[in-house]
């Protein structure tokens, strides 16, 4: 038997491989050594080869993504050339007699310290920016020349402490069977990554469960589970792998429900589509035959980059997205950034709570400027599809007016430009504060949809952290509160004739669809990969049985109980 780890199952599928462990910089021991300028010699040709690889990557990443993605590359680039850094760094071996890579460590960690006391943000950011330059320099100091991400070969298993927007941007996702890092929840940008690329990915499992994953081991990851088995036995292996064949056959007959309405067995017409975070998705969408796009987590336009995409850069993102779509709905919601979606040039300050502060809509409405930018060239791209645009947080009808109204302005300024928009676009919100649900019958007088948000919806009602692990039992859709407020949402749309659907993790959970059909949801939307199972469902489920169920559902106190009884309600 081999040794079991358990993490968040934030990625779903199983994968085995062989391990290839990202190591941090924090692990770097001082050591001492008399040849300096052997280690001089060495310190100067990692710089010149990491300087080669970035530039490599740079022009690699600017052909395939743009310039706006592969920027990162170059501002590396600058970094590792930069004279005053590596002449710190020469100082300091010279002067304390230590390896070139304890010398690079200690300079960068130093650097990385003062910029972290900063005030702004960005600043704060940079110090992540060092220790990425610095680990790259650190490891062709180790020869770990191996491990080039953008070269780790097929059937590889990734461990890390995080992975960090530059790791995730050179991924193969082909030759990545699994990633398992110790820090970062289900909602995490590693996490969103791994999803959209369909790699199973296990999160969370701690720093000191990662000291035990030896590189080279050969590694099961089962991301539906959170289970991770190193070095497991033979009878092991070929139980996932018989897994793994499961899920294959699983797929090859999910085929059948490509190109077909989503039905329910009782002949109910359902919407079933997909969340994307970048025009890249729209390949899984496609193939997964998704009824529309139920959430574009536009806020990813704007990450891990130096500066904010401008309104043609946008207005491209988001036409691609509606003409690939052909017709069929796009939910394009505005820039949700604040909580752990940070954006390092926006210059927000550190919050003591960042999920309760500056973010999303409450961002927007102040800094106006980048929100003016993001709906202009949405208007614009409207005409290119069947576009709805849809507000994040709103927690009160003075904020939907207040955008609305900005939207009203940006219309008249296109048109006393002559320049083309789309009349036609409609206006949705996000339900996923609670005192949103709890008026919803008055904000649905005002929009033309409704999109709950569990992922929120489930922190702000119960009072836990999304990304805090040791209350990750709390954190469940099984909370009656939380389906109470569905409940009471959905009716308050269906009142006012507007239609209701749900993007948040739940929407994906295919124990709880019967119910949401049944408490009347017009639309789900989840991961692409997950459609054609949530279509399959449907179309086993009678939703006339499931409403005769509902009210007793409801009365359910115990989210144990709960989830218990949901699970067996088609029974
Ligand atoms: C949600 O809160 O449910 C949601 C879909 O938004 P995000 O996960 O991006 O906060
Ligand atoms: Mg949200």
């Amino acid at each position: 038997m081999g040794s079991a780890v358990k993490g968040l199952a934030v990625s779903q599928g199983i994968g085995i491989g062989k391990l290839a462990v990202l190591e941090s910089a924090s692990v770097i021991e001082k050591n001492e050594v008399t040849d300096i300028a052997g280690e001089i010699l060495k310190l100067d040709e990692a710089f010149a080869d990491a300087a080669d690889q970035l530039e490599r990557l740079y022009n690699e990443k600017r052909e395939v993504l743009g310039e706006e993605n592969a920027m990162i590359f170059q501002a590396h680039l600058l970094m590792v050339q930069d004279e005053i850094w590596q002449e710190a760094i020469r100082n300091l071996l010279k002067k304390e007699k230590v390896s070139a890579e304890s010398a690079v460590y200690e300079e960068s960690e130093n650097t990385a310290a003062m910029f972290e006391k900063l005030e702004s943000e960005y600043m704060q950011e940079r110090a992540h920016d060092i220790r990425d330059v610095a680990r790259r320099v650190i490891r062709l100091l180790r020869n770990e020349e191996a491990f080039k991400l953008s070269e780790l070969p097929s059937g590889t298993v990734l461990a890390a402490e995080d992975l960090t927007p530059s790791d995730t941007a050179q991924l193969i996702p082909e030759n990545i069977e699994g990633i398992v890092t110790a820090i970062g929840g289900s909602t995490s940008h590693a996490a969103i990554i791994a999803n959209s690329l369909g790699i199973p990915a296990v999160m969370g499992v701690g720093k000191k469960a990662l000291e035990g994953f030896m590189k080279g081991a050969t590694v099961i990851v089962d991301g539906g589970s959170g289970d991770i088995i190193l070095d497991p036995s033979e009878v092991e292996i070929e139980l996932y792998r018989s897994k793994i064949g499961e899920i294959e056959q699983e797929s090859e007959l999910l085929k059948a429900y490509k190109g077909k309405e989503s039905l329910t067995l009782d002949g109910r017409k359902v919407e079933l589509a997909a969340n994307i975070a970048s025009p890249d998705d729209l390949k899984n969408v496609i193939e997964n035959d998704a009824d529309g796009i139920g959430l574009f987590r536009s806020e990813f336009l704007f990450m891990d980059r130096k500066t904010a995409p401008s309104e043609e850069e946008q207005y491209i993102a988001y036409r691609t997205v509606l003409e690939a779509m052909g017709g069929k709905p796009v939910i394009i919601r505005t820039m949700d950034i604040g909580g752990d979606k940070k954006v390092p040039y926006l210059n927000m300050e550190e919050e003591m709570n960042p999920f309760l502060g500056y973010r999303a809509i409450r961002y927007c409405l102040k800094e106006q400027d980048v929100f003016r930018t993001q709906l202009r060239a949405l208007l614009r791209a409207g005409v290119h599809g069947n576009l709805k645009v849809m507000f994040p947080m709103i927690s009160s009808v003075q904020e939907l007016r207040m955008a609305k109204g900005i939207v009203r302005e940006l219309e008249k300024e296109l048109s006393d430009d002559g320049i083309a928009y789309s009349e036609k676009v409609q206006y949705g919100i996000m339900i996923e504060v609670p005192a949103a649900a709890l008026v919803s019958d008055l904000l649905a007088k005002e929009v033309d949809f409704f999109s709950i948000g569990t992922n929120d919806l489930i922190q702000y009602t119960v009072a836990v952290d999304r990304m805090n692990a040791h209350i990750a039992e709390l954190y469940t859709p099984y909370n009656p509160a939380l389906l109470r407020l569905i409940h009471m949402t959905v009716e308050n749309a269906h009142k006012a004739g507007i239609p209701v659907g749900m993007c948040g993790s739940a929407a994906g959970d295919l124990d709880l669809q019967a119910i949401f059909l049944a408490m009347g949801l017009d639309e789900l939307s989840m991961a692409p990969r997950l459609v054609l199972k949530a279509r399959k469902r449907a179309a086993e489920t009678d939703v006339t049985l499931a409403e005769s169920r509902l009210a007793e559902m409801l009365m359910i106190a115990e989210p144990d109980v709960l989830e218990d009884r949901i699970k067996s309600m088609m029974l």
